[in-house]
């Protein structure tokens, strides 16, 4: 068993450590979170020459084909400095680039592969709706008829990540009635500035910097060519998409966990009472050693995850129990910090109250703690218990 990062990882962590340092200060990352919905232009495009978001594109289509540790990698290290930018340059990495490299068609592999790579497409991912992310089978109402060679989309999707600046839309939607739902559903690529496609900002507590919206389809005509992968086997190829994504997903809690519990500790050398430094009284270090034992915790089960799937072998479990295990490290940093900070937490001088609007994101999104527990329930052999 092998633990230790390879010398080229240690390298691509240096070289991403490097650059959270110099471009997302805690100053610009509070700015951010203050004033924008999705990272700007200009940080997008020096992650871009920092070949991020080719990161896990193949090689022969532009991208550098590593593999998930790698992304994880990266990721931890983003999320550390602003989950928010870690979250929104994930997009098309995990929405775009994945998908399209497992089941694209030589022609969409073509043309979005290369422009995913080089930062100029962005991607969105449309599965959740008004009714219920929970129970997306029973919920989901959007469809999408063939008519000649289109197909006409009808429906709304709700809580979508970065919509508002997609080019395109993976959507999810109905193309047969008539059969059990998860035999009916098809994955389109939707170009979000078709007619009749409406997107709209949703105002939330936190992860500011990376807007969610909801997005309306009235009519909208999307070549039957946008189809990716096999018509009715949509639920059981985004299946695929979605366990890579809680490995992604809980990168983020780890990041917000780290970044909270960062903060406490260096505050508690710093804040002062009964002529000690509060980081000298037991309770207090009580806190920051619990923080540290889960997040230490998380951070291993995260990367055996991305190990398994690297490895080709079965981890959709494992990534379950991860995301729970690092949701909590969050929470708990996120609490431990609010108290470790007294009053000035609950300021907005100090970044403690970010981290605890920003780690409740994760607790259910993309699927709920609740709804993971009963997976992991399931995986054991219990019966369904809803
Ligand atoms: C900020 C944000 C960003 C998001 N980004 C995206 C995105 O990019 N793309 C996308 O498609 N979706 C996205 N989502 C949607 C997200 O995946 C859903 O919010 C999530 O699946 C939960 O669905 P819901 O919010 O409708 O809650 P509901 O399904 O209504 O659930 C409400 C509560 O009931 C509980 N519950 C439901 N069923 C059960 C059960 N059987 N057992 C126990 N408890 C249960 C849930 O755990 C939850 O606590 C995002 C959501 C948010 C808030």
């Amino acid at each position: 068993m092998d633990f230790k990062f390879t010398e080229e990882q240690e390298l691509l962590r240096d070289n991403i450590r490097e650059f959270c340092e110099k471009e997302l200060t805690a100053e610009y990352v509070r700015w951010l979170d203050e004033n924008c919905n999705f990272p700007p232009d200009d940080l997008v495009k020096k992650l871009a020459d920092m070949d991020f978001f080719g990161l896990t594109v193949p090689e022969e289509h532009g991208g550098q084909g590593m593999g998930m540790v790698d992304f994880c990698i990266v990721s931890e290290e983003l999320a550390t400095a602003s989950v928010a930018v870690a979250i929104s340059m994930g997009l098309s990495p995990a929405f775009g680039a994945r998908p399209i490299s497992e089941l694209g068609n030589d022609d969409q592999k073509a043309k979005h592969l290369p422009r995913i790579a080089s930062g100029e497409e962005k991607w969105c991912m449309a599965l959740t709706e008004p009714a219920g992310g929970t129970d997306i089978l029973g919920a989901i109402s959007t469809t999408a008829e063939k008519d000649g060679d289109s197909y006409v989309v009808n429906g709304a999707k709700m809580f979508i990540s970065g919509a508002h600046v997609a080019d395109y839309i993976l959507l999810i939607a109905i193309t047969d009635k008539d059969v059990k739902r998860s035999k009916g559903l098809s994955i389109l690529i939707v170009d979000a500035k078709s007619p009749g496609v409406t997107i709209n900002l949703v105002e939330k507590v936190g992860i500011h910097a990376c807007g969610t919206c909801e997005i309306f389809f009235d009519d909208v005509r999307v070549p039957a060519e946008n189809l990716l992968g096999t018509e009715n086997m949509g639920w059981y190829h985004i299946l695929g998409t979605l366990n890579p994504e809680r490995i992604g997903t809980s990168m983020l809690s780890l990041g917000i966990a780290k970044a909270a519990f960062r903060d406490a500790l260096a505050y508690s050398k710093e804040r002062t009472a009964f002529g000690k430094p509060i980081g000298q009284f037991q309770i207090i270090q009580h806190y920051l050693a619990e923080t540290a034992i889960e997040i230490e915790n998380a951070r291993n089960l995260i990367y055996k995850c991305a190990w398994l799937c690297d490895n080709k072998e079965r981890y959709d479990v494992e990534a379950t129990m991860a995301k729970i295990v690092a949701c909590r490290a969050s929470e708990k940093a996120a609490l431990y910090g609010m108290e470790i900070f007294g009053g000035y937490g609950f300021t907005m001088e100090y970044d403690a109250q970010r981290h605890f609007r920003d780690y409740k994101q994760m607790m259910f999104s993309p699927i709920s703690d609740e709804m993971s527990m009963n997976y992991i329930a399931q995986s054991y052999g219990l019966p369904k218990s809803y």
